[in-house]
């Protein structure tokens, strides 16, 4: 695989969403901010570059942008993350 343009799904960076939001994400309902459809994380499109780039499979506009820096993690949401509650 070299073409940058080919993408996976958000189950690919399970472990990784796992490290962010402490539990398991592919399962959390995102709304989007422009289609105002509902997807699972692990549905939205994934693109790899200097980090990670998720896309609404709805409308492909982003759901988040994450880059994994020295030390530490930068991350960007779109949308509504619906994350469960402890409890
Ligand atoms: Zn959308």
């Amino acid at each position: 695989m070299t073409a940058e343009e080919l993408h996976t799904d958000g189950n690919a960076i399970a472990g990784l969403l796992m490290e962010l939001f402490g539990r398991e994400a592919t399962e959390v309902d995102r709304a989007c901010q422009s289609c105002r459809r509902h997807f699972a994380i692990g549905e939205h499109m994934l693109y790899e570059s200097a980090g990670y780039v998720l896309r609404c499979p709805g409308c492909g506009d982003l759901a988040a942008c994450i880059a994994v820096l020295p030390g530490q993690h930068a991350v960007r949401l779109y949308g509504t993350w619906s994350l469960p509650r402890a409890g």
